[in-house]
């Protein structure tokens, strides 16, 4: 008698991979019903245009632009010895 082994399978009815209409990386457990959808960088550059993603940039870039969005958000700087305009 053969029977298909499940062992390893993705179950049914649960998620699956889709890739993102935007960029067209694949997206991991994705509703099944989803026809599109589209990843979290993508997401994030809708909701902030104007934010980067880390791993886009240069670490010290990264840097840079964590302390200017940090001073920006907060209006105010804590705790910090960048050096500042303010
Ligand atoms: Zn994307």
């Amino acid at each position: 008698m053969i029977k298909k082994s499940s062992t390893g399978q993705r179950r049914s009815g649960e998620n699956k991979n889709l890739p993102c209409k935007d960029c067209g990386q694949i997206v991991y457990n994705v509703d099944s019903n989803a026809v599109s959808t589209i990843c979290w960088r993508c997401v994030n550059k809708q909701l902030n245009p104007n934010s980067l993603i880390a791993s886009d940039l240069d670490p010290e870039a990264w840097k840079d632009l964590v302390k200017r969005k940090i001073f920006k958000l907060n209006g105010r700087s804590e705790n910090t010895t960048a050096e500042g305009e303010l």
